[in-house]
């Protein structure tokens, strides 16, 4: 016993140093603490959906290196202004555009985009281009549809553009129900809807071809569609089911992506991309001291998040992107079978790499960093998974093991 925890120490110890290197004193005790807590736990983190095994590998190290670290740079204005006079990252983030718009069905000559601080940044983008889109084209205000298991950003995105909400209901696995979009539809008013990839708990993917078809008995309602593809954007692309993220087949006007997500950006970014028609429709407001008309909603922007998008996708790109985004739905698969497996009850929504249980103890939900929710027509208490790349099926096999304990007790 006491050999084993002799060994079980020594692992750790070599893990933790793999980890963090060399350790350095910052000179505040405080910081270096909480430093060592983060690369502690990382690999724990179960229930919100970032990537923990990010591909920035050698980034910070080249950063400053190059005394980029010296050099204070702004994104200010869109990426393809090309007469824009900042240090700036514009080059390469025009480059990373160009290297996903066609994974979302927009074409190379006919799509505008920006790398965004967040999948909230995109979601604001979708709605307010779409709001003033559908206005500068009918002369009416929208309507904005979404479903109420989306995810908050969107309802309180409404509120603060000031929009008319309609709140659909969903069904039980968190999936907009076409006949409620229906009975609740004004088509004497322009239609802004925004479409869940996924849902916030359950990971619910609503389904565009049958909410499109709800939408065509309406042909003279003029329809804006924009998708909030936060986490599921990130990894269906490079699966078999890159189609449901395809503006070809579902003619959506925009999207809206996390970086920090699937992609393994460490800090909050995002995608969002539009057409260029949906760009041209904005309202006007010249800048004098920039000389240019600004549609984006925030004057600065990061532009050390271009960098680090465009460095992964040098270091990982379609190829291990492809195997990631296979890997995480087959662990997925292999966690809820686990779980089927002692007893212990489990959701999953098609295409999800989302998990929803009953919730297990609180030590577990606090070891875990588990997400919880609360409902009644799945037993009451629940919490959430998400299979990100960093949960391996070793990883999958430690917690099933604790959960099978916990029943036993
Ligand atoms: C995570 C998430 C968001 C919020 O994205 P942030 O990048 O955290 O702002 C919005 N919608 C969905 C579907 C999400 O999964």
């Amino acid at each position: 016993m006491k050999y084993n925890n002799i060994i079980a120490a020594a692992i750790a110890a070599t893990i933790l140093t793999a980890c963090t290197g060399n350790p350095k004193s910052s000179g505040y005790d405080e910081l270096d603490q909480w430093a060592e807590t983060m690369v502690q736990n990382h690999l724990n983190q179960l229930g919100y959906p970032v990537n923990q095994n990010s591909h920035l590998d050698g980034f910070y190290e080249w950063y400053i290196a190059n005394r980029l670290d010296r050099v204070v740079m702004n994104n200010a204005g869109s990426p393809f202004d090309v007469t824009s006079s900042l240090l700036s990252s514009h080059k390469f983030e025009r480059e990373v555009l160009k290297f996903f718009a066609p994974l979302y069905g927009f074409d190379d000559n006919d799509f505008w985009g920006m790398v965004s601080s967040s999948g909230t940044d995109g979601n604001n983008h979708g709605i307010y281009f779409g709001a003033n889109y559908l206005y500068n084209t009918t002369g009416l205000k929208p309507v904005m549809y979404v479903s109420d298991e989306a995810h908050y950003s969107n309802m309180r995105l409404a509120d603060l553009q000031n929009l008319d909400l309609k709140l659909i209901k969903s069904d039980d696995m968190g999936r907009m129900i076409p006949e409620e979009l229906e009975k609740a539809l004004d088509p004497s008013r322009p239609c802004l809807i925004v479409y869940a990839m996924g849902s916030t708990f359950k990971g619910a993917i609503d389904d565009q071809k049958t909410l499109n078809e709800v939408l065509a008995k309406y042909p003279q309602m003029k329809v804006y569609r924009h998708v909030d593809a936060a986490l599921f954007g990130g990894y269906l692309p490079f699966t078999e089911y890159a189609g449901m993220v395809d503006r070809k087949e579902l003619n959506f006007q925009s999207i809206a992506i996390s970086g920090h997500k699937f992609f393994g950006v460490d800090d909050p970014a995002g995608l969002f991309f539009t057409t260029k028609e949906v760009y041209d429709n904005q309202s006007k407001y010249d800048i004098a001291y920039l000389n240019r008309d600004m549609k984006m909603i925030s004057c600065s922007r990061s532009a050390i998040t271009p960098i680090k998008f465009w460095w992964l996708i040098q270091k990982a790109g379609y190829e291990a992107w492809n195997k990631e985004a296979v890997q995480i739905l087959e662990n997925t698969a292999y966690l809820k079978a686990e779980l089927d497996c002692i007893g212990w009850p489990c959701w999953v929504n098609e295409y999800s790499n989302t998990i929803f249980l009953k919730r297990p103890c609180k030590e577990t939900v606090s070891k875990y960093y588990l997400a919880c929710n609360y409902d009644e027509r799945f037993g009451g208490e629940l919490a959430h998974i998400v299979v990100m790349q960093h949960v391996t099926k070793e990883c999958i096999d430690v917690l099933v093991k604790e959960l099978s304990e916990e029943l036993k007790n």
